[in-house]
């Protein structure tokens, strides 16, 4: 499979909604707003000790309708799911309202009441419609697409001014707080600052935010590589990640590990949780910079390597791969026309994220998918990426 042409990726997701919108409230939105879904090239879960990722956005994505209610109400639809709901906001929406509302509900409600704190409307009463064609739950943050399309366009109904580092915080609040997942702010960084034909390198302390030059597509590419698994369980074990991060640098003395010095004795008597929290996160920063110092130069031996041992991290030492996705990560990497390979995102399943030899995917499927067919008795499948813009308003969608 080979991503959409990018215009189809993102205006059908814009008619979808503006269609929905007018089938629901019987008249126009009055913003559209759309915000892309993601993959990390290197630097997984270091965004929560505030460390170095680099994402890139992708041309699929969310886009939310929106207009205002007289009434102080809040009405959403789901034009993916077919449904609609609706809430009452004349006061603060706490979590627990949020109890009898479907799972999707809560990512929408949840970024709308953020966002209400963060952008301080002169009247709440909304209505929206939401539709994305990032696929659900399988790794490209449909989630964070979600929120950000909703955060943007109510900055533009509300004619709010609010800086995209801030606008990121609220939606990662919503999914924290309302839908109960315990994120970084990777996802929701990388869908507001996305940028066509770059990765975008981001400093999760310092919150510097830079364009990083991808290999000219005539050179090398990058490709994702579906692995078909989804596990479930992906809130508990993310949460137990962090919580080791926490205490190795509480034990260390440290505000995050960020500030860990790699040769501190300490490392070596922490209980083994915290010491490979620690392992893999300081090694991972160090990786990424490197990652970009390789681009940069032209040398993509080296950055595939990186990619390698980033998996190996990942899988070996803090333990957020999965069977399937290894032994996918391994086919890929015997391949010759490979530099590297590595799982991207939370983990526990997904997408591989692979730099390889121009247009050489087709026939990289053509070895990989039946090897992993019968090792794992699962369909991978290939999906070209499209560095693309991060989230903006629509200026025409009738
Ligand atoms: P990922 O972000 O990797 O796609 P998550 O589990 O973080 O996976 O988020 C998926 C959830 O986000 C869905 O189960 C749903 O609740 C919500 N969601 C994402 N996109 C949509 C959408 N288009 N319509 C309704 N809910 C959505
Ligand atoms: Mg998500």
């Amino acid at each position: 499979m080979t991503e959409h042409a990018s215009d189809t990726a993102t205006i059908d997701p814009i008619k979808r909604a503006v269609h929905a919108y007018r089938e629901a409230f019987g008249e126009m939105p009055t913003r559209v707003a759309f915000a892309p879904g993601r993959a990390n090239l290197i630097g997984d879960h270091t965004d929560y000790c505030e460390g170095f990722v680099l994402p890139i956005a992708l041309s699929i994505g969310c886009a939310c309708a929106v207009g205002s209610a007289e009434a102080a109400s809040l009405e959403v639809v789901a034009a993916d799911f077919n449904e609609s709901t609706r809430l009452e906001v004349d006061g603060p929406i706490e979590p627990d309202d949020l109890n009898d509302q479907p799972g999707w509900a809560r990512y929408a409600i949840g970024t709308f009441e953020t966002a209400s704190r963060a952008m301080r409307p002169a009247s709440r009463g909304a209505r929206m419609a939401i539709a994305s064609s990032v696929p659900l739950g399988s790794g490209l943050s449909s989630s964070a697409a979600l929120e950000v399309s909703v955060a943007m366009a109510l900055k533009g109904l509300w004619d709010a001014s609010i800086d995209g580092v801030d606008l990121a915080r609220a939606c990662q609040a919503a999914e924290n707080n309302y839908a109960g997942m315990p994120c970084g702010l990777l996802d929701q960084l990388a869908s507001v600052f996305g940028a066509t034909d770059h990765a975008v390198r981001i400093d999760c302390r310092t919150m510097d935010i830079e364009r990083a030059e991808l290999p000219n597509r005539d050179v090398a590419e990058f490709v994702l590589i579906d692995s078909d698994v989804r596990h479930s369980h992906t809130t508990s074990a993310y949460a137990e990640r962090r919580a080791s991060c926490e205490g190795a640098a509480a034990s260390l003395g440290v505000r995050s590990l960020r500030d860990v010095d790699t040769s501190d004795e300490r490392i070596g008597s922490l209980p083994s949780d915290q010491r490979d929290a620690v392992l893999h996160v300081t090694s991972e920063n160090d990786r990424v910079l490197r990652f970009i110092d390789a681009l940069a130069a032209g040398d993509l031996k080296a950055a595939g390597e990186r990619m390698v041992e980033s998996h190996r991290s990942l899988s070996e030492t803090y333990r957020v791969s999965c069977d399937e996705i290894d032994v996918l990560a391994e086919l890929v990497n015997a391949s010759d026309d490979v530099f590297g390979a590595r799982m991207t995102g939370g983990g526990f399943g997904g997408w591989l994220v692979a730099l390889i030899r121009p247009g050489s995917g087709e026939r990289l499927m053509e070895r990989v998918a039946p090897a992993y067919a019968e090792r794992v008795g699962r369909n991978a499948t290939l999906r070209h990426i499209v560095p693309s813009d991060g989230a903006r308003l629509v200026e025409s969608w009738s």
